[in-house]
């Protein structure tokens, strides 16, 4: 296994963090991935690209987002200093906008006419449904049906963007199914179409891709950090999906040894009786989805079913990147389960005026955990991914009464 600091951020060309990523795919879809590979490394250093995206990233998406020092909740824990950067603040509501943009500029250029994805929550398809609709693209989104009943304004979004959600009947018919289909479609054109990965995973070149267009959080973070308090964070605090929104906090801080960075996967309703999706916590190598990382997976490597509250969180498998900073220790992976993140959403609600997504609420139960025991001047920057709007029935529905709503 590799240390070298710059294998931290750059896999070599298959793909590799170490012993993790790499591409796992038919023949076929291999020549149209070296292809993208190929488009993408010239694309990332040219100056009509750049210029393109960082115009993109100021007037729709609104970035810089802003950085928030939550004085009433560290004071109400009494330890260290808690600050969130608002990725919530973004344009469609969280981070996924982010690499949406970049993979639907890049498949413009490639000269394709349409991208395709899967969704379970429905938040990639409205980030992706929303870059297509901007750059000129025709869009498919595949769904489980039973995703598509339990998540209809996301739905409605997509239709409303000219989106085609197209229901997906088989098999359980969530999101490992979308999966299934939507790249069964990618391998019947894969000329015409791109497949626009929704976090840090799948085959090479999309855990490198993905995270590069989300490192402008950690980026910008870091210098408005640094402005504001004349020093780096001492703690940096994400929670881990598919891991985008970590990876894109956490890139720009790697080499700094002092800055301590935890990622927070979702133990669901406990560890022990296997409801949760904590997989590095609980995983162990295999591969799935055309790559190899840490999975949740039964003895015959098929990935296990998983569980969170955040529907954002419940993937068995974790982008490669992650597994490799699992391993040489450079990021310390913790769970937050149900119950206290639900907590956290609330108690964000009520100190600072700030609603976030279940997804995000994670991180923030494991920062409150994490700045009692630390000294007042200690400070943890913690990635806000996304904003609760889409949540706030399902949190009503079903937490509403210990919380008098
Ligand atoms: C999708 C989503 C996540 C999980 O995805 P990552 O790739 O792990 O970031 C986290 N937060 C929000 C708000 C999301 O929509």
């Amino acid at each position: 296994m590799t240390t070298d600091i710059r294998s931290l951020e750059m896999p070599n060309a298959e793909g590799y963090f170490g012993d993790y990523g790499g591409s796992f795919v038919p023949p076929e879809l291999q020549t149209i991935l070296d292809e993208i590979t190929v488009a993408y490394n010239e694309i990332k250093e040219d100056p009509e690209f750049i210029n393109e995206l960082t115009m993109l990233m100021k007037d729709f998406v609104g970035r810089p987002s802003s950085l928030f020092h939550c004085k009433n909740l560290s004071a109400k824990i009494g330890g260290a200093q808690i600050y969130l950067k608002r990725e919530d603040l973004n344009h469609t509501g969280a981070h996924k906008i982010n690499h949406c943009l970049g993979e639907a500029l890049l498949a413009k250029k490639m000269g394709k006419k349409k991208l395709i994805a899967e969704t379970g929550a429905g938040q990639h398809g409205v980030a992706l449904a929303t870059a297509a609709v901007l750059v000129g693209l025709e869009c498919d989104i595949y769904m489980g049906v039973i995703d598509i009943e339990k998540e209809k304004p996301n739905v409605t979004r997509m239709r409303i963007l000219g989106a085609n959600v197209i229901p997906v009947t088989r098999g359980t018919q969530t999101l490992k199914d979308a999966v299934d289909a939507a790249f069964e479609a990618y391998l019947e054109d894969p000329v015409t179409q791109l497949y626009a990965i929704g976090s840090v995973v799948g085959p090479h070149p999309f855990p490198m891709m993905v995270r590069d267009f989300q490192k402008i959080i950690g980026i910008e973070a870091r210098a408005q950090f640094q402005e504001k308090n004349g020093k780096l964070p001492d703690h940096l605090v994400a929670c881990v999906g598919g891991g985008s929104n970590a990876m894109g906090l956490f890139t720009a801080f790697l080499e700094d040894k002092a800055v301590k960075i935890h990622g927070v996967e979702p133990s669901g309703v406990g560890l022990e009786d296997g409801k949760h999706a904590a997989t590095l916590t609980l995983g162990q190598p295999g591969t799935l989805h055309g790559f190899k990382s840490y999975l949740l997976q039964d003895d015959a490597g098929e990935p296990l079913p998983v569980y969170s509250v955040a529907s954002g969180l419940d993937y068995p498998g974790v982008g490669p990147q992650h597994s490799l900073l699992k391993d040489i220790k450079r990021v310390n992976y913790v769970t937050a389960g149900d119950e206290e993140t639900i907590d956290a959403l609330f108690e964000l609600s009520r100190t600072e005026g700030i609603i976030p997504a279940i997804e995000s609420a994670h991180a923030v139960a494991y920062a409150m955990v994490l700045a009692k025991d630390l000294p007042k001047e200690e400070t943890i920057l913690v990635n806000l991914s996304g904003r609760g709007d889409k949540d706030i029935d399902f949190v009503v529905e079903n937490y509403g009464k210990k919380f008098g709503v």
